[in-house]
């Protein structure tokens, strides 16, 4: 037999985040914001406690392990009770997101198979919409109001706490996620107790999250999106202080940031947006974050420079569903005090650099088994691999990763001689022109400088010369006109001159994915009948 060290068995479940939360962090508190403009305050203790409770009531429910529990939730403390309950009774947390498609809705509960839904009395309506498709959920429970359902804090008061998390082995699953489905069926990512862990800890890297015992933490990303990038549990591990808000309206989110002290925040690029909007509609000054996590798609130069100047540290990360989802952030690089303001908000503009623990790659476009230099200049499909990063989607019956551990993450980017990512396209809207490829996202980003171009989405059309070229489909900003030959000149000097879009065709509407991105497989839906002249 192989000898083992002489270190003790110490199972890696998710539960102990929160029991350690409770013993060194107890009384930090978990502030909420609900959704009728009311408050309450809960510190970890608390939240180990009811997610206890949780726990029994769902085994009083006749749940057995590894079942599926599904929340369908804006972000408040009970929300985060879920995530430990669920898990502390072995079954599996599906945050479900209610922008979703009726039809992604039905697919994603009955796929999952949930047994007990959980949701926000503000998505009372979609449940009586749904509740006749969705076959196999026996209970349903509310966070708010026992209206038409149970109470959730009735329903876990009726139990007394006195209880013991269920162990089980490190690789069980704790949570399950669902991609938005872009293509095809949404697919489920099921995280386990150990892989939520490593995420968790490596989110804690001074190059990731890095939380000091004074953090005060505002996530806009939603618990139901990418598990909320894994705050929940890197914040327990950290014992940081939570303030959740059920709204996402930027007057309540900054009312919270100045009066509750909020040190950190996260959320998507709109978030940051309609942020800015708010205080330069209002005439006042951004909250004085010390770190502002951008992700879920690529953070623009002004947002980068505006939130820097403010003095807050730009944490702008990438990663997807199945990593977890964090890949890479970017913070200070060694080289970082010897650049200019510059020279920091371009390299910010930037994807990052692998957290420890994940491994990338670029492989050719044409032949997958080929690695990339990474030279900063080429670049290729992007592969990751790690103990966080997807083997095989719920149910499926073959892996999705090669033969040697890489998952294809459908991204196309270069890698900098430093490790630091640069996102071009996704591989399935990157042009081939030509035998070259270009970049869909470099020219919507350029067109969207353009003074009268409010939104730009750029497809490759079929073309009997050069296999593919781009069009640029491109809504105006009300109030403003311009022609597209004006457009292709303004692009002249941004982008290679074999880039140019052959046509530009201005549209009412782009259309977007539940998740708000730009959906290119409806625009190219819309204009299948297209052809270049
Ligand atoms: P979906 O369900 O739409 O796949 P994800 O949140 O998992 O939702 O989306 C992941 C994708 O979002 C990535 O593969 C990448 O294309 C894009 N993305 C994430 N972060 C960034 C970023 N910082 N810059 C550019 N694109 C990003």
């Amino acid at each position: 037999m192989m000898a083992l060290g002489a270190m003790q068995d110490w199972t890696m479940r998710i539960t102990h985040v929160v029991d350690h939360a409770a013993r060194e962090a107890g009384d930090r508190e978990i502030v909420t914001r609900w959704a009728d403009g009311s408050e309450t305050r809960t510190n970890w203790a608390g939240i180990r406690r009811d997610a206890k409770k949780m726990a029994q009531a769902l085994l009083a429910l006749g749940l057995k392990k590894g079942d599926r529990v599904a929340s369908l939730a804006m972000n408040h403390s009970r929300h985060l009770v879920s995530w430990y309950g669920v898990a502390g009774m072995g079954g599996v947390l599906h945050t479900v997101n209610p922008r979703l498609f009726d039809d992604q809705l039905d697919y994603i509960v009955n796929h999952a198979e949930d047994k007990v839904l959980i949701y926000d009395a503000a998505f009372q309506s979609i449940v009586d919409r749904m509740r006749s498709r969705w076959t196999t959920v026996e209970h349903y429970i509310c966070f708010d109001s026992g209206e038409h359902s149970p109470a959730f804090e009735d329903w876990i008061g009726a139990q007394d706490g006195n209880f013991e998390w269920v162990g089980g082995d490190e690789r069980d699953p704790c949570m399950i996620c669902y991609t938005s489905g872009t293509t095809g069926h949404p697919k489920g990512v099921q995280y386990e107790h150990r892989s939520t862990m490593l995420h968790a800890m490596a989110g804690l890297q001074t190059t990731a999250f890095n939380f000091t015992p004074s953090s005060v933490m505002l996530p806009v990303v939603p618990m139901f999106h990418a598990a909320s990038w894994g705050l929940p549990y890197s914040g327990g591990m950290a014992g940081i202080k939570f303030v959740f808000s059920a709204v996402n309206d930027p007057a309540v989110l900054h009312e919270l940031m100045m009066r509750e002290g909020v040190t950190d925040s996260a959320g998507v690029p709109t978030v940051w947006l309609a942020h800015f909007q708010y205080c330069d509609a209002q005439g006042i000054d951004l909250p004085p974050l010390k770190a502002a996590t951008i992700g879920g798609s690529a953070a623009p130069k002004f947002m980068i420079e505006r939130l820097m100047k403010n003095g807050t540290r730009v944490q702008h990360a990438w990663g997807m569903t199945e990593t977890s989802p964090i890949g890479t952030v970017g913070g200070p690089t060694a080289d970082w005090d010897s650049l200019t303001f510059d020279e920091k908000v371009a390299k910010t503009m930037k994807q990052g650099r692998p957290i420890y623990g994940v491994e990338l790659r670029i492989v050719s476009l044409d032949d997958a088994t080929k690695e990339m230099p990474r030279d900063g200049e080429t670049s290729g499909a992007l592969q990751i691999r790690g103990p966080w990063v997807l083997k095989r989607y719920f149910k499926a019956e073959q892996d999705a990763t090669t033969p040697d551990g890489w998952f294809d993450t459908g991204d196309v980017g270069v890698i900098h001689p430093d490790g630091t990512l640069q996102l071009t396209d996704r591989t399935k809207d990157v042009i081939k022109s030509g035998g070259e490829w270009i970049s869909s996202v470099e020219l919507e980003n350029a067109a969207v400088g353009h003074p009268a171009v409010a939104e730009a989405a750029c497809i490759g059309m079929p073309h009997p010369k050069w296999d593919e070229r781009p069009v640029l489909f491109v809504v105006k900003k009300e109030g403003t006109d311009c022609t597209g030959a004006e457009i292709t000149e303004y692009l002249a000097d941004k982008v290679a001159k074999w880039w140019l879009p052959d046509a530009v065709e201005f549209v009412d509407d782009i259309p977007h994915t539940a998740t708000g991105k730009i959906s290119k497989k409806d625009l190219r839906d819309r204009f299948a009948d297209y052809t270049l002249g």
